[in-house]
């Protein structure tokens, strides 16, 4: 039994100048709680004529905040921070209910969230230009602004982590925020504007609901100054070309298709313990950073491919919002069957399926979009599960022999966000480590992000970095200032 009542937020509509406001066409989605089917109601479906609003209001929350010191915006975002983290478990069970994610895992993302307030808010003063030195009687320096209204469209997979860990490096450099959650579960989203949208002056802080077009609409309007993905390389196309039309900086983390490297002396237990960890079973191998590609030396593959089965013994779906649950459910229909999809495809292939492959068998999860974890050994990189990002609970894995076509493999798919790789030898780590075409690498380490180091990917992973200062200074412009004194 769930100590923590589950309390969906009262209000349904977008959150903007301050005050609640039901969409205008008065058009409303309805919210599903992926294990259980039931309606969770209905949130609004936001158009292109309520993004006019949001914007407009956005503008004026800019006027008002870019004048706020530095120092007074920082009190600010850690009060944010505060309050999220006196809310945590309410926010992390909506999360649960609406998203599918077991609620243990999402309490840890509520705090996650809440440190960013807390390090974008120690940030402020970090906006920084130079002096440049230019002889006798004159002064020459850059400075740094905010942009303006920022948008920042996010992704499902840790809804309430997303809509609030990534307004804060936009506030803090003084910008106006309009945060688009993922329209599958947007619920932690409006309670979020309900519980820290009154610390800010109105129109600073806005939470536009809806689908992809107000996503696009926020993409395409020209008193946006900037517009920010987490989600999918189609999105990210689909932005990139839509933001051309007023040449908006984007930021953005996209998709990953990510390998894990064993070296012939690693230990065979740590390795499977580490290929296991790294599929983020816990929430349906929903992550971009998901190593689903273990490449496994040929001398160690027999060892490890056997202790699999231990590891992933620790993931069993179950209902999100038991705290006990290990893995939950998969966050909408459409994407579980896109996952049973693919499970046909790697089969079809010649992928041996070694566990899972199929919905679990107790009747509690009958309703849900539930997923057993699904291991398929003795893969090859010419197979389709090996090079598209599924976006769910298959991993792949794969023997290999020679070291140069091994990192070929690695490196052969469109993506290039993390890579794990495993080694005591310094030599092969880091040979590895700099032939990886990847943003973000582990050295017998794996999954973690660690705040104030630069999480981005290569290739068509993303374009630039976040959680570290490039992502505050992403959110600014330089001005450079020269004064001449000398008469
Ligand atoms: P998605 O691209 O379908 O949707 C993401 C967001 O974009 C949603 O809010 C959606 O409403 C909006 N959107 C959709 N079409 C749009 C358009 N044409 N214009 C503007 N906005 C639009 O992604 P998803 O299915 O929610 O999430 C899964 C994807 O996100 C995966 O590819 C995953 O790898 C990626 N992801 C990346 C990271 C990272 O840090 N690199 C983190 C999490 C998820």
């Amino acid at each position: 039994m769930n100590a923590i009542p589950l309390n969906l937020p009262t209000r349904r509509g977008l959150y903007y100048g301050g005050e609640w406001h039901a969409p205008k066409t008065n058009r409303y989605l309805q919210s599903k709680s992926p294990s259980t089917g039931e309606l969770l109601g209905e949130i609004a479906d936001g158009t292109s004529d309520d993004a006019e609003a949001v914007i407009a209001a956005a503008q004026q929350g800019f006027r008002t905040w870019r004048d706020v010191p530095p120092l007074e915006r920082a009190k600010i975002l850690r009060e944010a921070g505060a309050l999220i983290r006196k809310h945590g478990d309410e926010l992390a069970l909506i999360d649960s209910a609406d998203g599918g994610n077991p609620f243990h895992e999402m309490r840890s993302d509520a705090a996650k969230a809440a440190g960013q307030f807390d390090f974008f808010a120690g940030l402020v003063t970090e906006m920084k230009g130079d002096s440049i030195p230019m002889g006798p009687g004159v002064v020459n320096f850059t400075t740094r602004e905010p942009l303006g209204v920022v948008a920042r469209i996010v992704a499902f997979n840790h809804p309430f982590m997303f809509t609030a860990a990534k307004a804060a490096a936009p506030l803090a450099a003084g910008n106006s925020v309009i945060m688009k959650p993922p329209e599958v579960a947007s619920l932690s989203a409006i309670r979020l504007a309900e519980i820290i949208g009154h610390l800010f002056p109105a129109g600073v802080f806005n939470v536009a609901i809806g689908g992809r077009e107000m996503g696009a609409a926020l993409s395409t309007h020209p008193d946006i100054a900037m517009v920010t993905l987490i989600g999918s390389v189609p999105t990210g196309r689909a932005i990139m070309k839509a933001a051309s039309e007023t040449l908006k900086p984007l930021l953005f983390e996209l998709g990953g298709k990510n390998a894990l490297i064993a070296f012939p002396d690693a230990d065979p237990d740590e390795v499977a313990s580490a290929v296991i960890g790294g599929m983020n079973f816990t929430w349906c191998g929903q992550s971009c950073g998901s190593t689903s590609r273990a490449f496994i030396h040929e001398s160690i593959y027999a060892a490890v491919v056997e202790k699999l089965p231990k590891h992933v013994a620790k993931y069993r779906p179950g209902l999100p919002t038991d705290p006990a649950t290990t893995m939950g459910a998969i966050v909408s229909r459409e994407q579980y069957e896109k996952v049973l999809r693919y499970i046909d495809v790697a089969k079809a292939d010649g992928a041996k399926l070694l566990l899972g492959g199929k919905r679990p068998d107790d009747p509690k999860l009958a309703e849900g979009n539930f997923v057993e974890p699904t291991v398929f050994v003795d893969v090859n990189q010419t197979m389709r599960i090996a090079n598209e990002e599924v976006f769910g609970p298959i991993l792949s894995v794969l023997p290999w022999s020679d070291e140069k076509q091994m990192l070929r493999d690695v490196n052969a798919v469109e993506y290039g966000l993390t890579c794990s790789i495993w080694t005591n030898d310094l030599k092969a780590a880091h040979r590895a480590a700099a032939g990886v075409e990847a943003g973000f690498v582990w050295v017998n380490e794996v999954a973690k992000h660690f705040l104030g180091t630069p999480f981005g990917g290569y290739k068509q992973s993303g374009i630039g970095r976040e959680e570290c200062l490039s992502e505050l200074l992403a959110f600014t412009r330089e001005k450079n200032i020269h004064v001449r004194f000398a008469g």
